[in-house]
Order: C-alpha cells, then sequence, then structure tokens
C-alpha cells in the first residue's frame, strides 16, 4: 500500500539536521511512502527515502509505523480562569498531546473572549502553561460584542462561536451579522445548532422523567438540529459568510449541510468521538457522566456520522473536550439536568479514530489525514504550517501503531477530571509518539515537555473550506 520515496525534498537550510525520523511510513497529501523527515529549528527541511536522509543529532528510527502530521483538534474548552477546577493550558494541554493532538482550538466556556485585551490575555495564559501549540476561538457572540469582529480578525483570533440555545442563546439577527462580518472581514461562524423553541417544548414533555438519564437525549430531539443548521445555512447563503456547524449528530442535520453545499453554500463541520463511539441507550449504562449537548442519539445516525466522514461530507473531528469535575457529574444521578454537560476526548479523538475507524475500515488512511490535520489546517487558517507533512511546515507529528492495543483506564488520562467515558474500554490503536515543532512531547508512556512550549498560533483571515 505504500511507496518507497524515490525523489528527495529538500529546503535550502544553513545549519546541521537536529533530528531525523527514519523508517517511517509518512502519511503525506500524495498518498502513503516510506522514508523519512529531517527536521531543522523544528521545521520540516528533508523528506525522503532512508538511503537519502541526512546526518543527525538525533536519528529515531520509526520501525515502520505510520508517521503523521499531529492532529488539530478544533474544538476543545481547555483553559477558563474561572473554571481551573475542571482543566486547564496545561493539564488540557498534557491530555491532547498524549492523543496525538499537536494545537488545539480553545472555545471559552463562561468567560467571554470578545475584546482585543481578552485576546491578549489569553494568549499570555496560554503561552506561559501550554505545552502544545494553540489558537482560539472568540465568543459567545451577542448582540454587542459583534463589531468587535474585525479588530479580532486582525489580532488572529478569525474563529467566532454563537448557539441557537441556550445558555448563550443568540437571535438570528446576530448570526446574520457575524455571517456578514465574516463575509467581509475572513474567518468563520461556527454555531452550536440546535432550536431553542424545540427543545423548550420537548423538556416540558419530559416533566417526571428526569431521573432517566436517557431524558436528556430524548428532549432534544433530532428536528431541533435539523431546523437550527437549515436556518443557520439559509443566512450563511445570504450573506456569504463561511459557517461552520459544531458538532453534527444527526442523520438530518448532516443532509441539510450536504445540501446547503450543493448549492455552493460555504458550510463546513466537524463531528465528536463520543458521537461516533456510543448511541442513545448507552445513556442507561453511563449514567450522567455520558450527558453532553448535543446528546447521544440513535444507532442509525450514529452509522451516518461514519459514513459522512468517509464520503467527506464531515470535514473535521473534533473533541469538544469539556471534562468536570466528578461531582459535578454525580450531581444529576437523581435528576439528569443537575448534572455538567460535556465529556473528556482530546485523547481520546486518534485511539478512536484508529480503532473503530481504520480497524473496522470505515476510514481510510487518506481520510484519516484530511480529517484529522489538513481539513482542519484548511479551515482554521492554519495551512500549510500545519496540518501537513511538507517542506517549511512545522514538525508537528505523531508516530501511530495502529495494532497495538490499550484498555482504557483513569491512569492514563492526563485530564485534571480524573474520569474518562471511555473507561475499560479496549481499542485497538494509539500514538507511540508526538513531537511538537520538533520536541518530543509524548513518548509512548509519558508526557515529556514542559508548560511554556506552547504557542499561539494566528489564523489566516482566508480561511477556506475545502469539502473532501
Ligand atoms: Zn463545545
Amino acid at each position: 500500500m505504500s511507496s518507497t520515496l524515490t525523489s528527495t525534498f529538500r529546503k535550502q537550510t544553513r545549519g546541521s539536521v537536529d533530528l531525523v525520523v527514519k523508517n517511517a511510513k509518512l502519511l503525506l497529501e500524495s498518498g502513503i511512502a516510506t522514508g523519512g523527515i529531517g527536521v531543522i529549528n523544528g521545521t520540516i527541511v528533508v523528506i525522503a527515502g532512508d538511503d537519502h536522509l541526512p546526518e543527525a543529532s538525533t536519528v529515531i528510527d520509526a520501525e515502520g509505523k505510520i508517521l503523521m502530521p499531529g492532529l488539530i483538534d478544533a474544538h476543545a474548552h481547555i483553559h477558563d480562569p474561572a473554571m481551573l477546577e475542571h482543566e486547564t493550558f496545561t493539564t488540557g494541554s498534557k491530555a491532547a498531546v498524549a492523543g496525538g493532538v499537536t494545537t488545539f482550538v480553545d472555545m471559552p466556556l463562561t468567560n467571554q473572549v470578545d475584546t482585543t485585551k481578552a485576546v491578549d490575555e489569553k494568549i499570555a495564559q496560554g503561552e506561559e502553561m501550554s505545552v502544545a501549540d494553540f489558537t482560539f476561538y472568540a465568543g459567545m457572540m451577542n448582540s454587542e460584542n459583534h463589531v468587535a469582529i474585525p479588530a479580532l480578525v486582525d489580532k488572529g483570533v478569525a474563529a467566532f462561536k454563537a448557539f441557537n440555545c441556550e445558555p448563550y442563546h443568540a437571535s438570528n439577527g446576530v448570526i446574520v451579522k457575524c455571517l456578514s462580518a465574516v463575509s467581509e472581514f475572513g474567518g468563520l461562524l461556527t454555531v452550536h445548532s440546535e432550536d431553542q423553541g424545540i427543545l423548550d417544548e420537548f423538556g416540558r414533555e419530559m416533566e417526571d422523567e428526569w431521573d432517566a438519564p436517557i431524558s436528556h437525549s430524548l428532549a432534544r430531539p433530532n428536528i431541533a438540529e435539523q431546523l437550527a443548521i437549515r436556518q443557520n445555512i439559509d443566512i450563511a447563503e445570504q450573506t456569504g459568510g463561511h459557517l461552520h456547524i459544531a458538532h453534527v449528530t444527526t442523520r438530518e442535520g448532516l443532509q441539510e449541510v450536504e445540501k446547503g453545499r450543493l448549492r455552493g453554500v460555504m458550510v463546513t463541520t466537524e463531528v465528536c468521538p463520543h458521537h461516533l463511539v456510543f448511541y442513545r441507550d448507552d445513556m442507561n449504562r453511563l449514567g450522567a457522566k455520558s450527558k453532553m449537548n448535543p446528546p447521544l442519539r440513535s444507532s442509525e445516525d450514529r452509522a451516518a456520522l461514519w459514513s459522512g466522514l468517509l464520503r467527506g461530507a464531515i470535514d473535521t473531528v473534533v473533541s469538544d473536550h469539556a471534562p468536570c469535575p466528578i461531582e459535578m457529574k454525580e450531581a444529576g444521578s437523581e435528576d439528569i439536568r443537575e448534572a455538567w454537560s460535556g465529556v473528556d476526548g482530546i485523547q481520546m479523538i486518534l485511539r478512536v479514530l484508529l480503532s473503530e475507524g481504520i480497524n473496522k475500515s470505515r476510514l481510510t488512511y487518506s481520510k484519516l489525514l484530511r480529517i484529522c490535520s489538513r481539513n482542519p489546517a484548511r479551515i482554521f487558517g492554519l495551512y500549510p504550517k500545519k496540518g501537513v507533512l511538507s517542506l517549511g511546515a512545522d514538525a508537528d507529528f505523531v508516530i501511530i501503531d495502529q495494532h497495538k492495543e490499550e484498555k482504557i483506564t483513569v491512569d492514563m488520562m492526563e485530564s485534571k477530571c480524573g474520569w474518562t467515558l471511555y473507561e475499560g474500554m479496549t481499542l485497538k490503536g494509539v500514538p507511540v509518539m508526538t513531537f511538537i515543532r520538533g520536541a518530543e512531547a509524548f513518548n509512548g508512556a509519558n508526557v515529556t515537555i514542559k508548560p511554556g512550549h506552547g504557542k499561539f498560533q494566528a489564523m489566516g483571515s482566508g480561511n477556506k473550506p475545502i469539502g473532501d
């Protein structure tokens, strides 16, 4: 399935090569090739067959394993100054690198990031605390702060988050204003798409049923997602702004995205690992731990998400990492409404895609490269510095062993929360080494890099979706 690199790609450089990784199967945009890479000062300067690799102070033998660009997790709630008991730049980024993620796009939870001052503060916190590279969303968008979009795009924060539902319900007027602004100034608007009016009515019907965890899912029907996505796409069509649908979960919602694309609307979307692994009935077994928004859906929806990934209808896989102290889940044991909505995930994206995707023939390696790395880099304006193995790109990469089995335990998780939705599952396919800008970040057992290595990555404003 792979060919040996016969031509050597070499960047004109001065100085000696710091790092060479040889004997790898390189996941390139053009396909899989056998060979290795050479790195100087954190940048890839050579891509060649093993016989043509230069001398280097550090040489790593990948033993024939796959070497792919580091993952870009484009939706992760890592650091909210008001919620540091959930996760921090340090703990969340350690979980990232232990999952092969080398860059993450943080998203606000409760603390607004909607001014240039808030952006500067967040960059400073991240560069002090994060082990991985990062960028972040501004939001939550509302009728006051949408006027800040041009100034924020100038600062390199060109992704904006809004909700069609609580807890940050924005009117369609706000969605129009934001999509018009990104159409003019660049960037994209990501919308959590569930119609609040439908959630209100279906929630009322569940009275006296809230002791059953599954009620959380039943109170948020598929049509709430479908209608919200349809409206958002109509607005994107009118304004020309780039709409990104956060965490699509339903067949119907995905169909709306595809219909929008067919008529030329600039719309991209993402899916979460938990929606690819679990389904609604699992809530009876997992209880409040499995509460998140949008909720777990039917097994038919889950199957539709896998096929959407394979045919390119879904652009990327994101964690929507939003863990909490376990007490905040236990608070929902009598009434599911009282539990925190959100789960861990940043350490699990690659493991899930290898185990449930590659090893079950639901995904190809070429698609894995796209959905994990290349597509999010392009959508969020980080390409080609990130998201691809190419000359001049940052040497962010992960070596994977797709045959190795691993039982998921709480002990292996780097997240602060101390529990995982995946506990006890045996998954096949693991990241065995992660590097960020040429520095080893994870050695298969431990995170080996210090806080402060992570650097803010400004988003280019000319983000463009790709649709493959
Ligand atoms: Zn989220």
